[in-house]
């Protein structure tokens, strides 16, 4: 399927595909001359949320522990190496995952709860809540139990929140 370059206005075949964010989710369908342009300008900051760049330039500024450093310089190397392979033609695009999957962890977080994967954020702070109250270890009956159980369902909430962005 042959479709136009989304480049606006451009009524060239768009046969290129460029990221359309840093995660490589998502593409635009570029001619190559516009292909060509977009990675020219690809601008390092245009996908991040404000709380990424806000992080970004902090780093940048005061310096960064070593282990995020490690995992900056991964993804970035990743990501030159995508470009580099997008413009000479060599890689087989068909092979990027193109569907977003739930971590392993974060399955695990919601079973805690006894929801699905497609669960909502406030599907899960209403079992948090209901849960949290029944095994709250000043209230209930069995304190031991309930007290290996708060701790499993408050760990299982953090998991959730981070993943969320709570
Ligand atoms: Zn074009």
């Amino acid at each position: 399927m042959i479709t136009k370059c989304d480049h606006p206005g451009c009524t060239k075949a768009g046969i290129c595909r460029a990221p359309k964010t840093r995660d490589l989710r998502e593409y635009w369908m570029f001619c190559r001359e516009h292909a060509a342009e977009y990675n020219k300008n690809w601008n390092y900051y245009a996908n991040m949320t404000p709380d990424e760049i806000d992080a970004e330039w902090e780093r940048e500024t005061f310096g960064i522990a070593d282990k995020d450093k490690e995992n900056v310089n991964k993804n970035e190397a990743e990501y030159i190496q995508f470009l580099n392979d997008f413009l000479t033609g060599r890689n087989s695009f068909d092979k990027m995952p193109a569907k977003k999957t739930v971590p392993s962890q974060i399955i695990s977080a919601l079973r805690v709860f006894d929801l699905p994967v497609t669960a909502s954020w406030r599907e899960i702070g209403v079992k948090y809540r209901a849960l949290a109250k029944k095994y709250h270890p000043d209230t209930s009956v069995n304190a031991d139990k309930s007290a290996t159980e708060f701790t499993r369902i408050n760990s299982a909430y953090e998991t959730l929140k981070k993943y969320f962005k709570k």
